[in-house]
């Protein structure tokens, strides 16, 4: 349990930080968030929150798009959550939590003139599903939220119903996790993770016009493959039946990190384990996200 949360402008026991059954937020999903690592660099005695500015960028994008307004910036989004760990005195990885959210207790949907607040808490976490170096995954018989609908560019309360409904099927049927396709039957990504393909020797992956997230993790998998793997990347549309010739698949996220996917719908990927190109890309992440890699530096942020 964490200790305090960032709750109505201050910080409070985190038993303070709660919400009315009557928050516009709680009935109808107005509320727009974002999923955040800290790593515990032992070595080093620090915390490192990964590309901290970019998240807190993406919230507020989230934020616009539900026609919101909070009287705090990124930057100050950035302090708020640094404040948050100190105070908490983490040691150890860490998942933080943003939200912003529709408070008025009211009944009526709508988006606008409406009251937003910012709520933060901070979890120790670790692994998000368990088998990271080789998933067993299936298509999922849901569609993913179209951009016309519950667009999915914005990281929406509500639009988590759909990655439920796909993650639950997925795992009732016995996988560990499903890709799902958009309306038009292209693939769009995983239930709450991009989704990388290696074909050709090509590192391939869904374009930000597939209803997906814009993962940070996936801009940072393209970064690093291109500059330190030299590999030619594409973002472009991807079928179904490509994911079951792919030589390697992967998941990507803050959450699962980058998980190797070895079966989609029981066709085996390459040869049923973690590919080579995944595997180097993974030990990589795991490098610069524990700010192990001089040149990536710049993306963790340092707590104490
Ligand atoms: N797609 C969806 C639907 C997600 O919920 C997430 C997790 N935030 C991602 C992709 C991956 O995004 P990121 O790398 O920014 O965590």
């Amino acid at each position: 349990m964490p200790t305090f949360a960032f709750f109505n402008d201050q910080f409070v026991p985190i038993e303070q930080a709660k919400v009315s059954v009557m928050a516009h937020a709680f009935n109808y999903g107005t509320a727009v968030f974002e999923g955040i690592r800290g790593y515990w660099n032992a070595a080093h005695e620090q915390l490192y929150i990964f590309r901290l500015h970019e998240h807190s960028e993406r919230l507020l994008q989230s934020g616009r798009l539900l026609q919101m307004k909070i009287p705090y910036t990124a930057s100050d989004i950035d302090g708020l959550i640094i404040e948050l760990l100190r105070r908490e005195d983490y040691r150890t990885n860490v998942y933080i939590r943003p939200l912003i959210y529709k408070a008025d207790e009211i009944i009526g949907v709508r988006l606008h003139d409406l009251q937003d607040k910012l709520t933060i808490f901070a979890v120790p976490f670790g692994r998000y599903i368990e088998k990271e170096e080789g998933a067993s995954v299936c298509v999922s018989s849901w569609r993913r939220n179209d951009d016309n609908a519950l667009p999915p560019r914005g990281k929406v309360s509500g639009g988590y119903v759909n990655s439920a409904f796909i993650k639950s099927d997925a795992q009732l049927k016995g996988f560990d996790d499903a890709i799902v396709l958009n309306q038009d039957g292209h693939v769009s990504e995983g239930s709450a993770q991009n989704l990388f393909m290696v074909r050709g020797g090509k590192l391939i992956t869904t374009p930000i016009t597939a209803n997906i997230l814009e993962g940070i993790t996936r801009a940072t998998v393209l970064e690093l493959a291109r500059a330190e793997l030299g590999l030619e990347t594409q973002e472009r549309e991807i079928d179904r039946t490509e994911l079951y010739l792919a030589e390697e698949l992967f998941l990507c996220g803050t959450g699962v990190q980058i998980a190797a996917v070895t079966s989609v719908d029981h066709y085996r990927i390459g040869d049923g384990k973690i590919g080579p190109i995944t595997q180097q890309l993974r030990d990589l992440y795991f490098r610069v996200v524990n700010a192990e890699v001089e040149k990536y530096r710049g993306w963790c942020t340092p707590v104490y």
